[in-house]
């Protein structure tokens, strides 16, 4: 079984190891593509939007109902003949079916895929006590023949290649075995057609427990569930408690889903439904021998939870793996314990224990992607922030960076002043150039893979009043809220924006008492200094009477806009009320231009340059509002579409800092695809996006223009 990693230095070697593994990159990277294409094609003909909704919905009363439905489903299983239990925690679960398998005499015993047997570790307990344990679904026999566990809840052998599982076939069939798919397919159907045959109990697992009439439900694509259910005299099935429905129509609503975000298909080919213990030729009466074991393990305490509960709108669809940046280049082994992939992370914290996933849930880079395509419309990233906060603070969880972080940006007036003594004493460093060239080797070490930036010789602030745009009866009365990196590092971003703004009669503030959005603190895990910058930062823009507080980095915007009601919830600093009033005003940048200013390509003068776009991942997925920059760019210049526009550039604030590996080789795939346009200039709007990409293109010497969209407009807009 994979080990939770301990320690970053462990996790680091891990994940070394699957970035050297190009066989499992290239799969892995081939499926991300083909699986985002498909996906697309195959929503089109539903309201995939509702269906969330409505999936939402039913799961949030089904956990909110669980005592109530296990109960029904035991009553109406039982008079079907059907016999239920109720485990408490895993050990309970393996305990209980391991004394079916003995109480019925059997010896052989083939399951078909269930990540709650392997939630439990079922197969050890099993074969600990004697039986022979075979599994049936494709993916699986193989990775039992490899001893290794499942990379994906859908697809559990997708890091193997066609070669790898004819190497595995020839030696269990002792023939050499062509590496043909359809051939290694008929070889697996002989060998498992025996197991079956020769199979006392069949063990699966359960997509839904319908509990109006006690039937449970598999969804599969192979039909050996199907075979493992009805074929063995005696089946069992394990199902944790989070997949009780109310209803046959509640389930109906999810199948239009699961197999569109699971594997892009419209319909997977078989659906079993089973409703009591049917008739069976093998069975010594005639009839299945039918027990349905339900687990707990800390399900139960979980529905109660006001945040957490929504965990269990999860239908096991896999998509938040199959969008996710990180998976795409490590695979599942190294993102996640059992359960892997972004509702992993979070899973393993409850099931399995801080302990497996302290290091583990550090490893999401915030791009949002998961959130976007959830079947339950999970709020993933949001529930992985608040678990990393959780563990800040447990007091055993050392995190000497992050408390570093927090006395400094908390303190608005000692950060900035660093900031500013930082802008001097970089000098030798910087060679009065915007990047740092001249670092020693303790800081570059895992972090060459782009020029570092330079803190500008002076912050936004010290020269707004030099760019405030002079604007008689102005049209609307707009506030900038800079953010850290804009403020002190490319405060030419900012001066676009009142160039801009000048231009379309938009009168300007800067309130000085504005601080760091808390993005990077809350990365960290540090909510107690996020909610006192947030504080900080409502306040500071109480008291202007602004049309809207402008933000040109989509991180901070996102960060303003939709969490700060979250992070402040649960503090009585401030009202309700007042977040309330400050997030509505804020908007980002290029919704500003389209949508408040309405401006068009009859507010530029357009050049033929040829523009490219990379759309920052909370302006696309947080804002929903890419469309806009694309529009700007098309109208201010020649824009030429990127590959994978949305797709993460590896930037994700503290997140290059942690996992630097893999934010080179996000940064890398991006550049490519940048180079593939033949574009001069990639325009972006956010300011941590402009640091990475800006970044890699100086230390690759592409010779590419990085801007942000506000300094593309300012060059163009008419005045
Ligand atoms: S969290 Fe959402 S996207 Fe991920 S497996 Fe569950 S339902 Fe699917």
């Amino acid at each position: 079984m994979h080990k939770a990693p301990q320690t970053y230095k462990e996790y680091h070697g891990q994940i070394d190891e699957a970035l050297h593994d190009q066989q499992l990159r290239k799969t892995l990277d081939k499926y991300a593509v083909t699986y985002r294409e498909n996906r697309a094609k195959v929503m089109r003909d539903i309201d995939e939007k509702g269906l969330i909704h409505a999936i939402a919905e039913f799961k949030d009363e089904a956990a909110a109902h669980m005592d109530e439905l296990y109960e029904q489903f035991k009553r109406e299983a039982e008079k079907r003949g059907v016999h239920v239990h109720l485990a408490k925690d895993a050990a309970e679960a393996n305990q209980i079916i391991s004394d079916i398998g003995k109480k019925y005499n059997v010896k052989r015993i083939v399951k078909s895929k269930s990540m709650t047997a392997e939630e439990t570790q079922l197969n050890h307990k099993l074969e600990a006590d004697g039986f022979i344990v075979d599994e049936s679904d494709l993916g699986e026999y193989i990775i039992q023949l490899r001893h290794e566990t499942p990379s994906h809840m859908v697809m559990p052998a997708i890091h193997l290649s066609r070669y790898q599982v004819a190497d595995d076939f020839s030696k269990v069939t002792k023939v050499k075995q062509d590496p043909d798919i359809d051939r290694l397919v008929k070889v697996a159907r002989v060998q498992l057609r025996r197991k079956f045959i020769q199979a006392d109990m069949g063990i699966s697992g359960c997509n839904f427990a319908i509990a109006e009439n006690g039937a449970v439900t598999t969804v599969t694509n192979e039909g050996n569930a199907r075979m493992t259910e009805t074929m063995p005299r005696v089946h069992t099935v394990l199902v944790g408690l989070d997949k009780l429905v109310r209803s046959i129509d509640d389930a109906m609503i999810a199948l239009q889903i699961l197999p569109r975000n699971g594997t892009a298909q419209r319909l997977t080919s078989y659906v079993s439904w089973m409703c009591g213990a049917g008739p069976c030729a093998s069975a010594p009466e005639g009839r299945k021998i039918m027990h349905v074991v339900f687990l707990d393990n800390g399900r139960r305490e979980i529905a109660k939870d006001p945040l957490f509960h929504q965990i269990f709108r999860c239908v096991r669809c896999g998509a938040c793996t199959n969008v996710c940046p990180v998976f795409r280049l490590i695979g599942g082994h190294k993102m996640g314990y059992i359960y892997i992939g972004a509702i992993g992370l979070i899973l393993t914290y409850f099931y399995h224990g801080k302990d497996k996933a302290k290091v583990l849930c550090q490893n999401c880079v915030g791009c949002e992607a998961c959130k976007n395509v959830c079947s339950g419309g999970i709020d993933l990233p949001r529930l992985n922030r608040e678990i990393r906060s959780r563990l800040v603070s447990d007091k055993d969880d050392k995190n000497a960076m992050g408390s570093l972080m927090n006395a400094v940006m908390t303190n608005r007036k000692m950060f900035h002043t660093l900031l500013k003594f930082a802008s001097k004493a970089q000098r030798p460093f910087t060679g009065g150039t915007q990047f740092q060239r001249h670092l020693p080797m303790m800081f570059m070490k895992h972090h060459d893979f782009k020029a570092l930036p330079a803190v500008a010789d002076k912050a936004f602030r010290d020269v707004f009043a030099q760019y405030k745009p002079k604007v008689l009866n102005p049209v609307m009365r707009v506030a900038i809220f800079a953010g850290c990196a804009q403020d002190f590092i490319y405060p030419e971003h900012l001066i676009a924006a009142c160039k801009v703004l000048e231009a379309k009669k938009v009168a300007v503030d800067f309130p000085m008492e504005q601080t760091c959005c808390g993005l990077p603190l809350d990365m960290m895990g540090q909510r107690k200094g996020v909610q006192k910058v947030a504080i900080q930062n409502i306040k500071a823009f109480a008291n202007g009477n602004y049309d809207y507080i402008v933000c040109l980095c989509a991180s901070c915007c996102s960060t303003l806009k939709k969490h700060y009601a979250e992070f402040l919830e649960s503090n009585g600093g401030i009202s309700e009320a007042a977040v309330k009033a400050f997030s509505e005003k804020v908007v980002d940048f290029s919704t500003l231009c389209r949508e408040k200013l309405g401006m068009t390509a009859d507010d530029f003068t357009k050049i033929d340059e040829k523009v490219t776009f990379h759309a920052s991942c909370h302006q696309c997925r947080a804002l929903e509002a890419a469309q806009h920059s694309r529009d700007l760019i098309a109208a201010a210049a020649d824009y030429v579409p990127c590959f994978e526009e949305e797709v993460c550039c590896g930037f994700g604030g503290t997140y290059s800092v942690k996992f630097p590996e893999i934010s080179a080789e996000l940064l890398r795939k991006k550049l490519k695809n940048v180079a593939d346009t033949n574009a001069t200039r990639i325009v972006m709007d956010c300011p941590g996006c402009v640091m990475q990409i800006k970044g890699g293109v100086e230390k690759n010497h592409m010779g590419i223009r990085v801007s942000h969209l506000a300094e593309l407009l300012a060059e163009r807009v008419k005045r």
